[in-house]
């Protein structure tokens, strides 16, 4: 059903233009996309739509389950971002997220879904992905560039071998190992690795029942850790936070919170699965989540676990 939509949409829309960039000798691609996620799969959309052909798309997972966060160490419930936010459709309305949705679950459900459930985006972006038909390769590292005359030679990686491609043009929409690497302070450093993960690990939170468990960083995936520990019978977590406030992210401001939802980071520990739900002691809240009922001090650092109501 969500298939019959595209196709129909990219119909109308009619076939992408043919490539126009002229062929160069000696270079294997016009564009290669780093990454694989939902910028890459956008960026492979528009290049597809922008007549330019040649390109290729590289992600170092070894398949789509693996690539991206959604399916692996993103650990919230629901996205953060609204649903109503445009996304990789482009404009192009028969390969938004509600139109997958819709087709597949009906227009009441859409309406009643508050925010999008991490698994159903990342169903929605395996589904653009094949519909679109986007040449992704996967298990394809990229480990460095080196300028050409003109172009790129990538130095990659795949199957444990090296090989060298060449592109005139990179996109790097490799996530945040675009940016940096995942970091474990150093006085932690020294910890036996069965005593200290990084958020971006694969965390086993079976095996921290029972556990005391300390989270360094109060951020998204802090609160996201430490509510999943919680979930998974920790008896105690604590957040740790160089800043003497946390402060709420735009895109989750207070005004935005429904009633019945928990979606800033200190709301969201409030309570923590169907068994058990953590306490915070209030203090500084911003008014709006405290009139909610069931607000966490953001200053606060301690969570214990009291039995009762769930986490959103
Ligand atoms: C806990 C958490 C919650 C989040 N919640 C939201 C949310 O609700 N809404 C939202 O919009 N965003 C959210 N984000 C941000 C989210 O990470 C991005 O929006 C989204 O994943 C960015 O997509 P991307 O394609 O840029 O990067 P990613 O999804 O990270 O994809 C990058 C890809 O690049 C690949 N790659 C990396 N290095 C290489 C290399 N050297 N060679 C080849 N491939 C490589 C990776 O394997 C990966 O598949 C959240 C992030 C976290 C950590």
């Amino acid at each position: 059903m969500p298939d019959h939509i595209a196709r129909q949409t990219l119909r109308l829309l009619g076939p992408p233009p043919p490539n126009w960039v002229p062929i160069r000798a000696g270079i294997d691609h016009d564009v290669v996309i780093v990454g694989a996620g939902h910028s890459g799969s956008t960026f492979a959309f528009a290049l597809q739509r922008a007549g330019i052909a040649r390109f290729s798309v590289i992600d170092a997972a070894s398949d789509e389950t693996a690539a991206s966060l959604w399916l692996t160490t993103a650990r919230m419930h629901q996205l953060r971002t609204p649903k109503s936010l445009p996304g990789p459709e482009l404009g192009v309305q028969g390969l938004s997220f509600q139109a997958w949705y819709e087709a597949l679950y009906g227009p009441e459900a859409y309406a009643a879904l508050e925010r999008i459930p991490r698994p159903a985006w990342a169903a929605y972006l395996s589904w653009y992905r094949r519909v679109l038909d986007l040449p992704i390769r996967y298990g394809v590292k990229l480990l460095t560039i080196e300028p050409g005359d003109g172009y790129f030679r990538l130095h990659l990686q795949s199957e444990g071998a090296a090989r060298l491609e060449t592109a005139r043009k990179i996109i790097l929409a490799n996530g945040v190992a675009g940016s940096g690497y995942p970091f474990v302070p150093e006085v932690l450093a020294a910890l036996p690795p069965a005593r200290v993960a990084h958020t971006a690990d694969r965390i086993d939170f079976g095996s921290l029942q029972g556990r005391r468990i300390a989270v360094v960083g109060a951020a998204a995936s802090a609160f996201d850790a430490a509510a999943t520990a919680l979930e998974a019978g920790a008896s105690e977590v604590h957040l740790f936070a160089r800043r003497p406030e946390i402060a709420a992210r735009p895109v989750i401001a207070c005004a935005d919170i429904p009633a019945s939802m928990t979606t800033t980071p200190f709301c969201r520990t409030v309570s923590a699965g169907p068994r058990r739900s953590a306490s915070v002691t209030p203090g500084r809240c911003r008014r709006r989540i405290r009139s909610r009922g069931r607000c966490a001090d953001p200053i606060s650092t301690s969570i214990s676990p009291r039995p009762g109501s769930t986490r959103g």
